[in-house]
């Protein structure tokens, strides 16, 4: 039977091949079947491998191969699906990484009101995505609470004519937390999500807070929160956190992993930092290069494989996104490692004033760049349109020579808004961005653990 040999792309690990296909099909091979396979030699046990991850393509498993291309890239097909709306910029912590460009508190023209409120989740209506969810984002957004109340209520009228699966969430750092609050967001099904950076020296020295320790109301609203959702039986809902790695952190890896685990918080995410916002300014004292970060990352995922172990369930969230991405057709919504990345299609971000950006990462840079309109003036199609929402959005293609030449292509996303903040220009080389230094070893790390090991033992 004859075959046609499918474009590939490989990457050596130690004595195997990582062999992977645009549509996300991988192979493992040893070097001897790598090299027939680059010599058009394959004898016919290779040939059944490698036509069973259509590396190899015939009559028999191409449609195969269109439909994982079709379905791994399945996303493009929906319309924007987070939104994210900044209802105040105004904060009353002074965090030393800050990208949010947080405004002082007496300052209420950084508030939302009702009105831009109103036309923005009007506006949020118009995506054809039957999957809608609406972000509270600061600032502290508790600090304009009858918006966020207003918005709430507002699109969940507009919903039971709309009949889309609404979801709310709200980002605070539960400063001006109370019971009230509480009983409220539970009502009304918002998530609740906050910052988290580790144990208490940690936490308090990054997220200062000038009416005492942030990490104590953390604390103690992740706790609260979780006794209230098993009171009322609310099985599928737990307090959430992130975390924000500074160069101080890096020093910490057991003890922020111990920290999230105490918390019952098992998908820990040990994220580089952004070079955006506030952080831009403070970069020199608390940023660290990719290398410095990338052994900090291995300690934290040799950490987390120990506790595995021992039972404890806890992972990594880039080693599980990349295992799965990798594993399987499914795409787990991750809209960094997406190409095209998340930027308009995957997710909007709503200014205060009603101004539209590509992402929530991109209204912290002052650039009109990214910004695609505004909810008082323009219409989704026009939005999703506009020539900012379209170059961003080509510009996050992993299509230019150092991807096109990487093995972990089908899985990898680069980002328009990082590139711009790091070099000036959406389109950046590359290979010298921390971004691709560090996802690139992220990736061989989950390559040689989760899938030659695996498949040796
Ligand atoms: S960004 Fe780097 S790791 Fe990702 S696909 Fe491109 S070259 Fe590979
Ligand atoms: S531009 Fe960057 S930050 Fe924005 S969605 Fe894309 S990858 Fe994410």
């Amino acid at each position: 039977m004859t075959y046609t040999i499918n474009n590939y792309r490989v990457r050596k690990l130690d004595d195997k091949y990582f062999v992977t296909t645009d549509h996300g099909s991988y192979s493992i091979l040893s070097e001897n079947e790598f090299k027939k396979l680059q010599q058009n030699n394959i004898d016919a046990k290779l040939k059944e491998k490698l036509l069973e991850r259509e590396i190899l393509l015939d009559k028999t498993n191409i449609d195969e191969a269109v439909r994982l291309l079709r379905n791994r890239n399945n996303f493009l097909f929906f319309g924007t699906s987070l939104h994210i709306i900044v209802i105040t910029l105004r904060c009353n912590m002074n965090c030393v990484y800050c990208h949010a460009t947080a405004k002082s508190m007496a300052d209420k023209s950084f508030d939302m009101t009702k009105e831009t409120a109103k036309k923005t989740v009007d506006f949020i209506f118009q995506s054809p995505n039957n999957n809608i969810t609406i972000e509270f984002q600061g600032g502290e957004p508790f600090l304009n609470w009858d918006v966020l109340k207003y918005i709430v209520e507002y699109a969940n009228k507009k919903n039971e004519k709309a009949k889309k699966n609404v979801l709310f969430t709200v980002v605070t750092n539960f400063s001006v937390m109370n019971e009230q609050k509480m009983n409220y967001l539970i009502n009304n099904n918002v998530s609740v999500c906050t910052s988290l950076d580790g144990p208490k020296e940690l936490h308090d020295h990054n997220r200062k807070y000038s009416g005492g320790s942030n990490y104590d109301a953390v604390i103690k609203w992740i706790k609260k929160f979780n006794k209230e959702y098993e009171k009322r039986n609310i099985s599928n809902r737990r307090a959430n956190a992130i975390l924000t790695l500074t160069k101080k952190s890096l020093s910490y890896h057991k003890e922020i992993i111990d920290e999230y685990v105490k918390l019952g918080i098992f998908d820990v995410h040990l994220r580089f930092l952004n070079n955006l916002g506030l952080a831009k300014k403070a970069w020199p004292a608390i940023s660290y290069t990719a290398k410095e970060y990338l052994a900090f990352w291995k300690k934290g995922v040799e950490y987390i494989k120990e506790l595995q172990k021992k039972d404890v369930f806890v992972n990594e969230r880039m080693v599980r996104l990349m295992t799965q991405k990798i594993s399987t057709e499914f795409e787990p919504n991750y809209l960094e490692l997406r190409s095209p990345c998340g930027a308009a299609i995957g997710q909007l971000a709503y200014q205060y004033n009603g101004d539209i950006y590509t992402c929530d990462e991109a209204r912290t840079l002052t650039e009109d760049l990214f910004l695609l309109g505004n909810v008082h003036e323009n219409n989704y199609k026009e939005v999703l349109t506009c020539d900012n929402a379209c170059a961003t959005s080509a510009a996050s293609i992993n299509d230019q020579y150092t991807c096109n030449s990487c093995a972990y292509k089908p899985y990898c996303g680069v980002c328009p808004v990082c590139n711009y903040s790091e070099q000036g220009s959406i389109i950046a080389k590359i290979s010298e961005t921390d971004r691709c230094k560090i996802y690139m070893k992220q990736f061989d790390w989950v390559v040689k653990e989760n899938f030659i090991k695996e498949k040796l033992q």
